[in-house]
């Protein structure tokens, strides 16, 4: 059995888009010059997509210009909805940005501290 936990639904009309381990997909063909690359279905809205397509929504590897205009709304007090609309990036990826960045403020914040005189 393959697992197919990590990746969702593609189709952004479809209900179970963006939401992992629902059990609607399955593997319905291979593709790739070896093969070794999966065609995802849908079984709720039976669209098909690349496996590569599902994993890209959630990598939380953003280009760095992408980041900075993530965090850059954050620290103007965008919330994260509108962070997300304003930015592209998946609603989840800010709220796993904002997350970070409230870790390093506050270290920064602490370091701050207990320097001042
Ligand atoms: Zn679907």
């Amino acid at each position: 059995m393959s697992d197919l936990s990590n990746f969702c639904c593609q189709n952004e009309s479809c209900p179970s888009y963006g939401q992992r381990g629902l059990g609607n997909l399955s593997v319905c063909d291979y593709y790739g010059k070896n093969k070794d690359r999966r065609l995802l279905y849908c079984r709720i809205c039976k669209a098909r997509f690349s496996e590569r397509k599902g994993t890209s929504l959630f990598n939380s590897r953003l280009p760095d210009e992408k980041v900075e205009s993530v965090l850059n709304h954050i620290q103007e007090g965008c919330g994260v909805r509108k962070t997300a609309r304003l930015t592209k990036v998946d609603k989840n990826t800010v709220i796993r940005y904002s997350k970070l960045e409230g870790k390093h403020s506050k270290n920064l914040h602490d370091e701050l501290v207990s320097f001042s005189p």
